[in-house]
């Protein structure tokens, strides 16, 4: 297997979700005591959250792909960055990149289009509700129509996602919050729900809503695996 390079602690809370995820798929694919190489760099979400806070992506995606070649510098054969918001600065975490970056919409949006969705709504930060580099990268290039809830919906679930989620709290409020939300979206026309957020798992799931979910974490540590399987054995010979 090729060595799995993690950017996390974004936050730290989801980034336990993908050590458990990815261990697991190999453990299921592999058998036996096997488990997954991983390298794990974790960032102190606060300096993030200030960058996306005053909107200096610049430094944010400097910082990142420091931390990147950091990885990669320390054996990773690939590199999975933990956050749907922070791939709003891919460009420069790949800019100089020697190993692939398994990025999280196109995995999405690879299995939304392979389940025949066109028409898909979006739960995640108010950057990736409300910015382009995500819902304009689903449209564009696999040509998926893509709704967002409406602005006081959407305050709500990044309020969640900041204020809960990424703090560890998972309240049975919230989720019936996110249920009404996710109702009034397949109303509107969407034939499934993307948990565009990787703390989303961690309150939400298939059984909170009446078309399939498509969850961001899960289908991200997925890929890697797929990857990281499909690739030929290096570093580890076991
Ligand atoms: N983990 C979240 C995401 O997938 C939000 C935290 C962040 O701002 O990176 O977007």
């Amino acid at each position: 297997m090729k060595w799995i390079g993690l950017i996390g602690g974004m936050s730290w809370e989801s980034s336990a979700e993908y050590y458990r995820f990815i261990n697991q798929l190999v453990r299921d694919a592999r058998g036996g005591l096997h488990s997954a190489p991983i390298i794990l760099a974790s960032v102190d979400f606060a300096q993030i959250e200030a960058y996306q806070h005053n909107g200096d992506w610049d430094s944010a995606g400097k910082l990142l792909a420091q931390v990147a070649q950091r990885l990669v510098a320390a054996g990773a054969e690939c590199i999975v960055l933990c956050t749907n918001t922070m791939h709003k600065v891919s460009a420069a975490i790949t800019a100089d990149l020697p190993v692939p970056f398994i990025h999280i919409a196109d995995a999405t949006a690879e299995r939304i289009v392979a389940a025949d969705i066109s028409t898909v709504a979006l739960l995640g930060t108010r950057y990736t509700m409300e910015q382009d580099f995500y819902k304009g990268r689903l449209e564009a290039h696999y040509g998926l129509t893509v709704l967002v809830p409406e602005a006081a919906e959407r305050t709500e679930v990044n309020r969640i996602i900041y204020d809960e989620l990424c703090m560890g709290v998972i309240d049975p409020h919230s989720r019936a919050t996110y249920q009404t939300i996710m109702a009034n979206l397949v109303a509107r026309g969407a034939q499934a729900v993307i948990l565009g957020c990787t703390e989303i798992t961690l309150l939400v799931s298939h059984a909170d809503v009446t078309v399939p979910v498509f969850d961001t974490t899960r289908i991200h540590a997925e890929a890697a695996v797929a990857y990281a399987l499909a690739a030929p054995t290096t570093t580890q010979t076991s």
